[in-house]
């Protein structure tokens, strides 16, 4: 299997925040970057430099189907994974997304791994995610469904409207017009 045949542990959290979003990021030239996709990267560029720690550490699995860099790892008494986010919050995405690198980090060092951290640079906190049972299984659902998405079937919009105000690829998307169009019908 080469990497055009696995799953991005990043497409999982975007699938997450929005099926549909992801659809137009896999089958759609949306490299437009909105404020919040390029405040992230300049956050993450500056941290890079720092020491530390190991970066952008990349892990691939066969058997998760799953392909992606683990932000940063820790190598203390135990592996961990951390995934850093702008923001002050975390969502139920980057939860998944951490347990997509668990599972890959653990097949990779063949021990358990149950536990993750998300750091947040809005405010400097740094948040245990205990991996459950639930979250693998999220994984594998998602993945399985990201590898059935196909060109010519276009998911639901967000059930919840306040996430397109976030959302890089409205202009593509467009929920507002095309819920107008649909009512004049
Ligand atoms: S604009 Fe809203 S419905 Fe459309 S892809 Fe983005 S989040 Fe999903």
């Amino acid at each position: 299997m080469n990497e055009s045949n696995l799953v991005g542990v990043n497409e999982i959290n975007q699938f997450v925040y929005c099926p549909r979003r992801l659809y137009y990021i896999k089958f759609y030239d949306t490299i437009e970057s909105n404020y919040y996709l390029v405040d992230g990267s300049l956050k993450h560029a500056r941290a890079s430099r720092r020491g530390g720690w190991v970066l952008e550490f990349y892990l691939r699995s066969e058997k998760l189907g799953l392909h992606g860099k683990i932000d940063v790892l820790e190598d203390g008494d135990v592996m961990t994974p951390v995934e850093r986010k702008r923001g002050k919050s975390y969502y139920l995405n980057d939860e998944v997304q951490l347990a997509a690198y668990c599972m890959l980090l653990e097949e990779f060092i063949g021990e358990v791994i149950n536990i993750g951290y998300i750091y947040l640079y809005g405010s400097k906190s740094r948040h245990p995610i205990h991996i459950t049972p639930w979250h693998r299984e999220q994984v594998l659902t998602i993945t399985e469904a990201i590898r059935k998405m196909s060109l010519d079937s276009i998911p639901d919009f967000a059930s919840n409207p306040n996430k397109c105000k976030k959302c890089s690829v409205v202009q593509y998307c467009m929920p507002l017009e095309t819920k107008l169009l649909e009512a004049q019908k």
